[in-house]
């Protein structure tokens, strides 16, 4: 592993969680770091939930340049900023902390993350319906890429009735124009022949639980020939549901690419420059190669 040489004028950027030891951000930063040889290094931060006000006081002490923002501090760490974009604001949540003259600037890069690789795909005509599994933390950055990407239906499936209206409630004052539906997990077979994007943003399929899939081979059959079926998931990598819609004419996408394209986001905001993206890449694969 190459280590950047740090010395007294190196700039500090890092990532908060709780717990942070999992991150793969570290990995693919610091190799684009390298790459470029900016004096610059990243840092995984573990930031408890009761500290995270104190923390980021900290973080302006210190002059750290920015920062990413993970599970659980996406929402909490918004009303301790200067400002937050739009795009963050709509998504209700920040991953992405910039420092500005100003104070600290939260944007949203998950959701840049998540566009990156479809717009190859979809670039030629009008896009009629997505159809999203899960309405957790990440369909909101997905609701909101199928927003810019201009689909003119987004239909989002979820197991619980409550948390599925206060999800489209949440929806219902937001600058991004999309015609949002939500849906129980029985209407599947209804929704899919219309998909020509289906989306995974539940963890069934995340390893150690390879072998589950949201999906069955029959329940795929309706998702018509050409559609892309894309998972969040990074590990394994292809997902059984990914090997199952590709049995079924679909193109796949992993989630590795939007993680790299989020990454890759947020490093070009704070070095104001273009960013290595196939070495961020290439750093992710052989790690994850190499620790599985
Ligand atoms: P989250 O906020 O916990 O949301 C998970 C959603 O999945 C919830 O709506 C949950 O339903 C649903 N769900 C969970 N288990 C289910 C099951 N057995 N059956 C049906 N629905 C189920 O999690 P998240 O932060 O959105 O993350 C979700 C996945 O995306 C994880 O695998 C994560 O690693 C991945 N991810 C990848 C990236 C990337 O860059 N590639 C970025 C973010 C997340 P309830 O609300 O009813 O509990």
């Amino acid at each position: 592993m190459f280590i950047p040489m740090i010395t007294g004028t190196t700039q500090l950027l890092g990532v908060i969680g709780h717990p942070i030891h999992h991150s793969l951000s570290p990995v693919m930063h610091n190799a684009a770091i390298a790459h470029l040889q900016a004096d610059y290094v990243y840092l995984p931060l573990p930031v408890k939930p009761d500290d995270l006000e104190p923390a980021i006081a900290g973080f302006a002490a210190i002059g750290l340049q920015g920062f990413n923002v993970t599970i659980p501090h996406k929402q909490a760490v918004m009303p301790l900023l200067s400002d937050v974009s739009e795009l963050a604001q709509a998504v209700g949540a920040v991953n992405t902390v910039i420092k500005t003259e100003q104070g600290w600037m939260g944007t949203n890069t998950d959701v840049e993350g998540f566009v990156a690789p479809l717009r190859s795909h979809l670039a030629t005509s009008p896009q009629q319906s997505a159809v999203i599994l899960g309405n957790g933390g990440s369909a909101r950055a997905v609701v909101a890429g199928c927003a810019q990407l201009g689909f003119a239906q987004v239909q989002v499936v979820g197991r619980n009735p409550e948390k599925l209206q206060a999800f489209l409630a949440s929806w219902q004052h937001s600058p991004l124009s999309v015609n949002l539906s939500v849906h129980p997990w029985e209407q599947l077979p209804r929704l899919l022949p219309q998909a020509s994007l289906l989306v995974n943003t539940t963890p069934i399929g995340m390893h150690p639980h390879g072998e589950d899939s949201p999906l069955s081979e029959t329940d795929l059959t309706a998702l018509p020939p050409g559609a892309i079926a894309y998972d969040l998931i990074y590990i394994p990598s292809p997902t059984r549901f990914l090997q199952l819609a590709e049995r079924q004419g679909a193109i796949a996408i992993n989630g590795l690419e939007m993680l790299v394209q989020q990454g890759a986001a947020a490093l070009r905001l704070w070095l104001r420059q273009e960013v290595p993206v196939e070495v961020m890449r290439s750093a992710l694969v052989d790690y994850l190669s190499q620790r599985n």
